[in-house]
């Protein structure tokens, strides 16, 4: 996670300018941590982090529950 000392904050990296300076002050933020990982997979794994996935599947999770619910409250309605 690049921090930028200036603005007192952190960026995500998708945020950042192409040359992976502050979008806010222009200066060069360490992005070491992603390039260390080296590769594409680093690019496409931060395009969409992983705790979407884990929301996503929450998500459907419960809305499949609240589903389930309305069948069987509607079974109960007619019998
Ligand atoms: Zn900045």
């Amino acid at each position: 996670m690049p921090w930028c000392d200036p603005c007192d904050r952190f960026y995500n990296p998708n945020t950042l300018l192409v040359d992976g300076s502050c979008p806010r002050c222009s200066t060069v933020l360490d992005v070491a941590d992603g390039a260390a990982d080296g590769g594409g997979q680093t690019a496409s794994s931060s395009k969409i982090p992983w705790h979407f996935w884990v929301v996503l599947v929450l998500v459907a999770l419960y809305l499949g529950w609240r589903v389930v619910q309305g069948i069987w409250l509607a079974v109960q309605a007619i019998f």
